[in-house]
């Protein structure tokens, strides 16, 4: 970039948005240093779009599969197309792909209920799950839960930032039916797991028992490697990587096809499974989300990228470090005080498209154990793959920060929100 290029950047940043020229130059280093990893998003993002293009090319995609279905659903070629298409991008054998799945929560939901019976057990070997998973199985009560449906509950606790193998193993009992493993951090200050290492934890655990079912929540994992987990059934939501910022709502189930059939018979009824579904004119802005999907992942990434560089720079610790890999497209900064936090997220909300003019409050949101600040000012409501940022109001004070439907806005995002720290810390 040369001097005219910059001077012309600083002049539209600090004009239209109001940011300090100070966070500007600042953002002109990050983006240097951050070169060379950006290309390398780059090359990830293109061989996943290949991988989604030849999947749609192989399954014969055409403009018919678009038609809409009402009522039952029956018959829905289109349908039936999506969902060969989504196995094959996931490396599974089967897949659900529905907009009568709300969300990650209620894909989850579907592929676990499907999965256990009264009795099984369900143990998650990466500590406590999402905030959400909490009252789906009951270890926070709620009207039907697992745990009211008679599954047992157990947990491995994280050993500092890691799996604990040893724990797994001795929690682990002929009873035992699905190991949950989540690959994104949540809203906790721990690594999110690469592929390699989820793989890991599956071989670990099939070399105790072959049987268990292996489950991963790969909610904010989809595209950002080159491949996703082998496991037997994965779950997560269509408002977030897979959707590509286009689905208005959604979620999938994909794994091994009887474990997909259980999820269709939870999700519809018992008898019915796969065959019927209306998708209600859907598809074919499901299909141009997944085909969109590995460069807005590759966009949101470098967007979370330029956060961590930045906040780091300025003297917070974040998480993914400078120097880890990433399994997710989630930042987390840890900013020390609910009003850095409220700050942050006024920022960020000044950056969105939407609701550009309310300044976010913290609210208990259902499923969530503690007041919530979102900020959130997407086209699809809740949609984590659209520039927000949301912080559990406890401390630390950790900030998550993720999306952006292009890297400009996510970069904004982010500059929006630490400008905003910087002046109640100035
Ligand atoms: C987002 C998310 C979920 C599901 O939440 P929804 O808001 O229902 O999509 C579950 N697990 C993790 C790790 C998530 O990030």
């Amino acid at each position: 970039m040369n001097m005219r290029d910059i001077t012309h950047h600083i002049k539209a940043l600090e004009g239209m948005f109001e940011i300090d020229r100070k966070l500007i130059r600042l953002a002109l280093t990050a983006e240097e240093a951050l070169a060379d990893i950006f290309r390398i998003t780059d090359v990830t993002a293109d061989f996943n779009q290949h991988r989604v293009l030849k999947h749609m090319q192989t399954n014969r995609l055409s403009e018919t599969h678009f038609a809409s279905s009402t009522g039952y659903g029956y018959n829905d070629a289109g349908r039936e197309v999506l969902e060969r298409i989504f196995a094959g991008v996931m490396g599974t054998e089967a897949a659900l792909v529905r907009p009568q799945m709300i969300s990650g929560s209620h894909a989850i939901a579907t592929a676990l209920f499907g999965a256990l019976r009264p009795g099984d057990e369900l143990l998650s070997v990466t500590g406590a799950p999402y905030d959400t998973l909490r009252k789906i199985i009951g270890i926070t009560p709620a009207k039907g839960s697992l745990m009211e449906h008679g599954i047992v509950y157990k947990e491995a606790a994280l050993n500092g930032m890691e799996a604990d193998y040893e724990a797994i193993k001795s929690l682990i009992t002929p009873k035992t039916k699905v190991a949950a493993i989540q690959r994104s951090k949540g809203y906790s200050w721990r690594k999110s797991l690469s592929v390699t290492e989820i793989n890991g934890f599956i071989s670990f655990i099939k070399a105790i028992n072959q049987d268990i079912i292996c489950f991963v929540d790969n909610c904010y994992g989809e595209f950002v490697e080159e491949e996703e987990p082998k496991a037997d059934l994965m779950a997560g939501s269509l408002i977030k990587n897979p959707g590509g910022g286009l689905a208005p709502c959604g979620g999938y189930v994909v794994g091994r096809a009887d474990l997909v059939e259980a999820a269709a018979c939870r999700l519809n009824v018992p008898g019915a499974g796969l065959d019927m579904g209306p998708t209600l004119g859907l598809t074919g802005t499901f299909l141009q989300g997944l085909f969109m999907a590995p460069q807005i992942v590759a966009g949101a990434l470098k967007g979370a990228m330029f956060a961590g560089w930045m906040a780091h720079a300025l003297g917070y610790d974040v998480l993914p470090g400078l120097h880890e890999s990433r399994s997710d497209i989630v930042q987390a900064i840890k900013l020390r005080s609910p009003e850095a936090v409220a700050a942050f997220c006024k920022g960020v909300q000044m950056a969105a498209p939407v609701d550009s003019f309310v300044t976010p409050e913290p609210w208990d949101m259902p499923g969530y154990g503690c007041p919530v600040i979102m900020a959130a000012g997407t086209f699809v409501q809740g949609s984590s793959i659209e520039l927000s940022a949301d912080a559990p109001m406890r401390p630390p004070y950790t900030v998550f920060f993720q999306g952006g439907l292009s890297y400009a806005h996510s970069r904004l995002g982010a500059l929006m929100g630490l400008n905003e720290v910087c002046k109640i810390s100035d």
